[in-house]
């Protein structure tokens, strides 16, 4: 079975719901406007780079990348 990436729809052959690409392109967007996050997820990205870690990596960063997203949406909108 094939599976694709729910942000981008690109293929992805590990067992997970989002490519890693989508993930550290999100990351490196968030790590620009806050500098202090990338401290915070030095290591969790390590972390993620284990083959046996890389779909709960993934799946977290890219849940935390919509979060950061979604206050940002919401900060604009208000003003
Ligand atoms: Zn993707």
């Amino acid at each position: 079975m094939v599976c694709k990436c729910k942000r981008c729809g690109k293929e992805i052959n590990h067992d997970g719901e989002y490519c890693v690409d989508c993930p550290c392109k999100g990351m490196q967007e968030i790590f620009q406007k806050y500098p202090d996050v990338k401290q915070a997820f030095k290591e969790s990205i390590d972390e993620m780079k284990k083959p046996e870690n890389m779909k709960k990596m993934v799946d977290d960063t890219v849940r935390f990348m919509t979060t950061v997203q979604g206050l940002q949406e919401r900060a604009r909108k208000e003003k």
